[in-house]
């Protein structure tokens, strides 16, 4: 479901790693960085991994593996990905990691603590920030496949929360159970970290380098008052739109929300991550080209479907894996033709009907 590459890891194996970078800075009691407080002592460090090594559910974002083949190349993503954080030192790499910081915007999400989710029940969050022309395109897509039963929020990632310690010690605490004074005490620790001028302020964009659509549980949910959320990093926007995908975000909300139209349907399309992610490309697709839907035409879709290719990865085989560049472009290749086939052309197949074809296509 996510555009991040998900690795199942145990944080506490990525928090061994930041425990044994940050030993020698903290044992010297001092810090390279200067004017941080002082790291968390160790010893709390080590109780939080306790708890994230209790902790199994949770997914950690990783570099995709190395397994590129001839025929699958890096993505201009991952080259911009590795641009962007080229000034991180290991340190950097290594408390940011152990503080799990570049999953914290959206677990924050996920886990139905975004202050966002507690405003009354609007599609489109107040203070929440979708630009106006990413609203009109989820009416759209609302229109177009029916909107969702329970209510879907939308709203867009941003990393102000990593500077923000009362949002970030919730996440550590509800999400990873962590005890109160050790989540304070890295909360604080993670917002003075990032508020340095080579993460932005905590506002990199690597730290919301992604998008996704998220069903909640059930508690969750009647918390939140909806059925799930999709979030739209805004690093997976910039990273994009860097690369020169003006209209990434369309397709981004486009699959996204193809997601949520497969979970209405069976839960999932067919159970396993790459299986789901081509089904939601190719409806996605489908719904970008249709006269009902944002009407692309093959002038300019061509050219804005290369997106599809960016959210590819190489590692066929790991359990995250999304399909590889080239079969995500052909998937959307696909709905694309599936819609330019129909007739009559006012025509709107059944979501069911599109994915059973794709499924069964050779
Ligand atoms: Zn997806």
């Amino acid at each position: 479901m996510k555009r991040w590459n998900f690795v199942r890891t145990p944080l506490a194996a990525v928090l061994a790693v930041g425990l044994t970078a940050l030993a020698p800075a903290a044992a010297a009691g001092e810090h390279p960085a200067g004017g941080l407080p002082p790291a968390p002592a160790l010893e709390a460090l080590e109780r939080a991994a306790e708890a994230f090594r209790e902790h199994t559910d949770v997914a950690f974002a990783a570099a995709p593996a190395g397994e590129v083949g001839g025929a699958c190349r890096a993505t201009g993503l991952q080259r911009w990905s590795a641009e962007a954080t080229a000034d991180w030192t290991g340190l950097d790499r290594a408390v940011l990691g152990a503080a799990a910081a570049t999953m914290l915007p959206a677990y924050e999400v996920m886990y139905g603590l975004h202050p966002a989710l507690g405003s009354p029940q609007e599609p489109v969050l107040p203070g929440a920030r979708p630009a106006p022309e990413h609203q009109r395109i989820w009416r759209k897509l609302a229109g177009f496949w029916g909107a969702e039963p329970g209510g879907t929020a939308l709203l867009s990632l941003d990393g102000s929360m990593l500077t923000d310690p009362e949002r970030t010690s919730r996440v550590y605490r509800d999400v990873f159970g962590m005890r109160a004074a050790d989540a304070d005490a890295l909360a604080e620790y993670v917002a003075a970290y990032v508020d340095q001028e080579r993460f932005d302020h905590g506002d990199h964009p690597a730290f919301t380098n992604v998008t996704f659509a998220h069903r909640f549980s059930d508690e969750i949910a009647a918390g939140t008052g909806r059925r799930s959320v999709v979030a739209v990093g805004e690093g997976s926007a910039a990273a994009l739109r860097d690369l020169g995908h003006e209209h990434a975000v369309d397709v981004l909300l486009a699959h996204e929300y193809a997601h949520l139209v497969g979970w209405r349907m069976d839960g999932s399309v067919r159970g396993d991550v790459r299986g789901d992610e081509l089904a939601a490309d190719a409806l996605s697709a489908y719904f970008l080209s249709h006269p009902h839907g944002m009407a692309w035409q093959w002038q300019k879709l061509r050219g804005r479907f290369t997106v599809y290719g960016e959210l590819g990865d190489c590692a066929a085989g790991a359990p995250w894996h999304h399909g590889t560049p080239a079969q995500r472009e052909a998937a959307a290749m696909w709905g694309y033709r599936q819609q330019e086939a129909s007739r009559p052309r006012s025509l709107v197949l059944a979501p069911q009907q599109v994915v059973a074809e794709f499924l069964a296509k050779p």
